[in-house]
C-alpha cells in the first residue's frame, strides 16, 4: 500500500486534538531522549551515516518546531499507518551532515511518528528534494 498524503486542513478534521503535541514531553522517553540528543548536539554524534541537526538545541526551540509543524504542516501516512507531518519552515532551520561533514543547510521540519507521544520527534530535511503531492482528501497540492 502506497503513502497517502492530507493537507493540514484535512489532518485536522481526520485527527483532531491527537493532532497536537503542545503538551507532550518530547523527551519522556528513553527513545525521545534520544532523538532530541541527536538531533540537536553538533558534530553529529549519532553514528548515523548522515543526519541534520537543528541550529538552536534548546528544548523550548526543539518543542516549538513539533507545535508549529502540527499547526500548518501537512501529513503522510505510510503503509503502517504511522503519521509523518512536513512543515516548510522557509528559513534555516538545521544543518546537514554527512558523518561529521556539513553538507547542507535545512528549511524544513519533518515530525515522525505523530500518532505516538512515546516516540514523536522531529528533524529537520532540505526542502529541495520534497515532493508535490495531492491530498487525498481535498485534492489540494503539498508539499511532501
Ligand atoms: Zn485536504
Amino acid at each position: 500500500m502506497a503513502n497517502t498524503y492530507y493537507c493540514h486542513d484535512c489532518s485536522i478534521k481526520r485527527w483532531g486534538a491527537n493532532h497536537n503535541h503542545t503538551t507532550t514531553n518530547l523527551t519522556g522517553s528513553t527513545y525521545t531522549l534520544g532523538k532530541f540528543l541527536k538531533h540537536t548536539i553538533p558534530p553529529p554524534l549519532s553514528g548515523s551515516p548522515i543526519v541534520s541537526v537543528f541550529n538552536d538545541g534548546d528544548y523550548p526551540k526543539y518543542s516549538g518546531y513539533v507545535v508549529n509543524a502540527m499547526a500548518s504542516g501537512s501529513t503522510e501516512v505510510d503503509y503502517q499507518g504511522r503519521r509523518n507531518v512536513i512543515w516548510y519552515a522557509g528559513k534555516d532551520v538545521g544543518v546537514l551532515y554527512s558523518g561529521s561533514t556539513f553538507t547542507a543547510s535545512t528549511d524544513t521540519v519533518k515530525v515522525v511518528l505523530a500518532h505516538d507521544a512515546t516516540k514523536v520527534h522531529p528533524f529537520s530535511v532540505e526542502s529541495g528534494p520534497l515532493l508535490t503531492e495531492t491530498c487525498t482528501d481535498c485534492g489540494r497540492p503539498i508539499i511532501a
